[in-house]
């Protein structure tokens, strides 16, 4: 459809960026269009209200999740809430560590962010292996909450990382 192919249009390529071998994806390409501002979120909340309007609350992936979380949530009519990486949460916090490529890290979610069985939608800009939106779902389990889709923007399909993630997963582009 014509917005999908706008903002896809839009989207920047970067060879070999953070380091040799990478095709890096940058949603910002996008993001300083005005038009393609205003497509990608038509597209985010129309998706939403079709496949997943149980949605009680929109959870934003440190830190591009951040753009879309918010924007989400007023569209919706719902709360939003982040989880970033370890130490910047004040209050009493779960913390989930996860695989990188080389490393590890921490993602924290603060323990009051979430009601109980309430239905979550967890968004980031991108989907590469599914470690980060693994381990989000896996917090926002641990505070209670039912993950109800993992939504992202992009999708790097050849990863596979879909199968490492339960329930729905959408993206709107996928490579
Ligand atoms: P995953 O955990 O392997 O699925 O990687 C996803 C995370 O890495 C997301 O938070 C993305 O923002 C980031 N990421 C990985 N590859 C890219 C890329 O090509 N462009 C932008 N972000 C990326």
């Amino acid at each position: 459809e014509e917005k999908l192919d706008y903002v896809k249009s839009k989207i920047g390529e970067y060879p070999n960026f953070p380091k040799e071998g990478i095709l890096f994806r940058d949603i910002f390409g996008a993001l300083t269009d005005a038009k393609a501002c205003v497509y990608l979120r038509d597209l985010l909340v129309e998706h939403i209200r079709q496949s997943v309007p149980e949605a009680e609350i929109i959870v934003g992936l440190d830190s591009r999740g951040f753009l879309f979380n918010l924007l989400l949530a007023t569209e919706l009519g719902v709360g939003c809430a982040p989880i970033r990486k370890k130490g910047k949460l004040p209050g009493e916090v779960v913390s989930v560590e996860y695989e990188l490529e080389y490393s590890s890290d921490t993602f924290e979610i603060q323990r009051n962010a979430i009601a109980p069985g309430q239905k979550v939608v967890v968004v980031d800009d991108l989907l590469a292996t599914g470690g980060s939106l693994a381990a989000a779902a896996e917090l926002v389990r641990k505070v209670g909450g039912v993950v109800v889709e993992s939504l992202v923007v992009l999708e790097l399909v050849g990863l596979e990382g879909r199968k490492r993630l339960d329930g729905k997963v959408h993206s709107l582009i996928k490579y």
